[in-house]
C-alpha cells in the first residue's frame, strides 16, 4: 500500500502561476479523476508530479509514502513507482517500444532484480493481447508513426509492463473511437488494485463508465474547487461547468 500525496502545491511556467494551491491524496487501490476546463492546468499538475523540468514547484510538497519527490529527476521518480501517459505521448526515434519498455522495467526493478527477456517477452506477449495490440508494435521506434489511438494504447501497454504504484493519465481517452476507448478501459482496470493508484485526467463522462472512479475532483483556475464520487462526473456531463460555476460562486 502506498500514497501519493500532494499539498498546497503551486506550480508556475515561464513566472506565470497556474497551478494555486492544489491538495489531493491518493491511496492504492483508488481511482480518482479530474476534470476542468481548458487550460485550468490539469497537465501541468501530471508534470508537475512527474517532475517535468519547465514547471517550476514556487510551493508546496509532493509526498510518495512520505518522501518529498521534489528534490528528484523525472527518471528518479519513474523508478519510486511514478508513471506518466502524457497527453501528447513523444516520439522517440532509435529506441524501439520494447526496448523502451524494457529499461524502464529493469530501471524500476533494479541492478540485481533485472527481468529475463523470457519473461518480458512473455508479459509483453500477454499485456499486448488484451489490448488489441498487433506484435510488431513492440518492434516499431517508439511513438514513431504511431495513430493518435495507437498512441494512447502503447501507454497503456506501458503502464501494464512497467506496473508503477501510481499512475497519472492524462486524456487517455481522447482521440480514441469507442473500441479503442474500451482497449483502453480494460486496461486500466486490469491494472487495478491493493498496489496501485490511478488518477485520470478526462474531459468526459464516456470513459468513467468503463473505469468507475472513486472520487470525481474539479478544477478550475489552478484549484480543486470541489470533489465528489462517480456521481459528479454524471452531474458534470447533464449541466456542463456553468452550474458548478454558480453553485460556488465562482466568477472564472
Ligand atoms: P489543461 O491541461 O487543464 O488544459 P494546462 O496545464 O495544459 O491546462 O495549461 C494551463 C495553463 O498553462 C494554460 O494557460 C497554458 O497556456 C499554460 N501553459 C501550459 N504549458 C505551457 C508552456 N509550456 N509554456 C507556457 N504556458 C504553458
Ligand atoms: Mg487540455
Ligand atoms: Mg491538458
Amino acid at each position: 500500500m502506498s500514497v501519493l500525496e500532494i499539498k498546497n502545491l503551486h506550480v508556475s511556467i515561464e513566472d506565470k502561476e497556474i497551478l494555486k494551491g492544489v491538495n489531493l491524496v491518493i491511496h492504492s487501490g483508488e481511482i480518482h479523476a479530474i476534470m476542468g476546463p481548458n487550460g485550468t492546468g490539469k497537465s501541468t499538475l501530471s508534470q508537475a508530479i512527474m517532475g517535468h523540468p519547465s514547471y517550476q514547484v514556487t510551493q508546496g510538497e509532493i509526498l510518495l509514502d512520505g518522501e518529498n519527490v521534489l528534490g528528484m529527476a523525472v527518471d528518479e521518480r519513474a523508478r519510486a513507482g511514478l508513471f506518466l501517459a502524457m497527453q501528447y505521448p513523444s516520439e522517440i526515434t532509435g529506441v524501439t517500444n520494447a526496448e523502451f519498455m524494457r529499461a524502464a522495467i529493469n530501471a524500476r526493478l533494479g541492478e540485481n532484480d533485472k527481468m529475463s527477456v523470457m519473461d518480458f517477452i512473455k508479459k509483453l506477449d500477454k499485456h499486448m493481447a488484451t489490448l488489441d495490440m498487433p506484435e510488431e508494435m513492440a518492434e516499431r521506434y517508439l511513438n514513431e508513426g504511431f495513430s493518435g489511438g495507437e498512441k494512447k494504447r502503447n501507454e497503456i501497454l506501458q503502464l501494464m509492463m512497467i506496473e508503477p504504484a501510481f499512475a497519472l493519465l492524462d486524456e487517455i481517452d481522447s482521440g480514441l473511437d469507442i473500441d479503442a476507448l474500451k482497449v483502453v478501459s480494460k486496461g486500466i482496470n486490469a491494472m487495478l488494485g491493493d498496489d496501485f493508484g490511478v488518477l485520470i485526467i478526462t474531459h468526459y463522462q464516456r470513459l468513467l463508465n468503463y473505469v468507475e472512479p472513486t472520487f470525481v475532483h474539479i478544477m478550475m483556475d489552478g484549484k480543486i474547487v470541489k470533489s465528489g464520487d462517480a456521481s459528479l462526473a454524471k452531474r458534470l456531463e447533464a449541466e456542463g461547468y456553468r452550474g458548478i460555476r454558480d453553485e460556488l460562486g465562482l466568477d472564472i
